[in-house]
């Protein structure tokens, strides 16, 4: 890493302090960057213009002054709120924005030698379209065109009506501008995350019975058992067969089989914490992954599941009612030495085909 790494580094833990990117979607994370910065470059840029004054260098005198100082303290609380409560986004953008409006009025009447001491206030119209959207950036330039229209009256030196014309037109320029494009990115923005989404949905879960697929219940395994060997925690697996289900399709055909696969799916899915996790990973096999369980709790749960699962009736049309069996194999990471998904799930499934062997509908345990 070099110096100029570190000191990015540095800067970028100083003005967003811990922020973890996973907890956030790209759109809040870069509303949250972007207001950060509007806000701090706001009281930079103010304290700046304070010391410059107090040097002599630009002599601000009387009520905007005191108004400058306002400004920034009110800013940098704002950013001190903000970098503590990172949800809180729109919130503190609102506030900003009020604040920026106050110190707009006052440039404006308590300034009146800087002829173009509001040309800072129209940068902040582009900031409110893309962070409080489209009804909030027409509401703010219509405030600050009618303030001006109605304060230019009594002002020291009035605006000519000539830089009047010129400094609206610009204002709206710029608000039709940004609506356009905030609306043209959101829609985008918007249609990309739901294809998106979908994509996600349709690569990891399995269409007919809403589980996760094979792939992706492995990964989510996986991702599990780094974070159980951290905690220290055992963990254990359930491979789960349905008995004669080729039967079941021969018989009431393959329609009346996926309403079988479906509810026993939704069998194991009611009947699991929330904190384990359940895919389907064959045709009528699914595996359940156990966190923080020992061998003896998964035997209790394997039985469990298989009672619920044998007493289930299953309508398979004209009142006729199906029941179904399963096989199911256990395996615990305690004292087995397997530190794998794969070898554990090896290790099911052989536990899975002794219970089979054995006449099935029963639990069996590996080793
Ligand atoms: P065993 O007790 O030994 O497990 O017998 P089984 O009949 O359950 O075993 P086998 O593996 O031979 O049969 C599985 C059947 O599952 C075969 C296949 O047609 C059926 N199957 C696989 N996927 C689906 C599906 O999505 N829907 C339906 N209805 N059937 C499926
Ligand atoms: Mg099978
Ligand atoms: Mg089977």
């Amino acid at each position: 890493v070099c110096s100029s790494d570190l000191f990015i580094m540095f800067i970028s833990k100083l003005l967003f302090g811990n922020f973890k990117q996973s907890e956030f979607g790209e759109d809040e994370e870069f509303k949250y960057k972007l207001l950060t910065v509007l806000i701090v470059s706001g009281a930079i840029f103010t304290l700046l213009l304070i010391l410059a004054s107090d040097i002599g260098a630009n002599p601000i005198a009387g009520p905007h002054y005191t108004s400058m100082w306002i400004f920034s303290v009110v800013a940098l609380l704002l950013w001190a709120v903000l970098r503590s409560r990172i949800h809180l986004v729109k919130q503190v953008a609102v506030c900003y924005e009020i604040v920026c409006l106050f110190e707009y009025v006052s440039a404006l009447v308590y300034v009146p030698y800087d002829e173009l001491r509001i040309l800072w206030f129209y940068t902040n119209v582009p900031g409110v379209y893309i962070l409080l959207g489209k009804k909030a950036g027409f509401i703010v330039t219509i405030a600050s065109i009618a303030m001006i229209c109605v304060l230019n009256g009594s002002l020291q030196t009035p605006y000519s009506s000539n830089a009047l014309a010129t400094g609206i037109s610009a204002l709206l320029y710029l608000a039709i501008f940004f609506h356009v494009y905030v609306d043209r990115s959101m829609s985008y923005y918007e249609r990309m995350k739901a294809s998106n989404d979908k994509l996600i949905e349709m690569a990891t879960t399995d269409p007919l019975t809403g589980l996760l697929n094979a792939r992706a219940y492995y990964d989510a395994c996986d991702k599990q058992i780094s974070l159980s060997h951290r905690m220290k925690a055992g963990y254990s697996v359930l491979f789960i067969d349905l008995d004669h289900f080729k039967k079941i399709n021969d018989t009431y055909g393959h329609a009346i089989g996926d309403v079988v696969l479906k509810q026993t799916a939704h069998c194991l899915a009611t009947n699991l914490r929330k904190s384990d996790i359940v895919g389907r990973i064959g045709g009528e096999e699914f595996s359940v992954f156990l966190p923080d369980t020992d061998q003896q709790h998964a035997v209790v749960l394997a039985e469990t599941l298989r009672k619920y699962i044998e007493l289930q009736k299953i309508d398979a049309g004209n009142g006729l009612l199906i029941q179904i069996t399963a096989s199911i194999g256990v395996s615990a990471e305690e004292g087995l030495g397997v530190s794998t998904m794969t070898e554990l799930q090896k290790c099911a499934d052989s536990a899975m085909y002794d219970a089979k062997h054995a006449g099935r509908n029963r639990v069996s345990v590996f080793g």
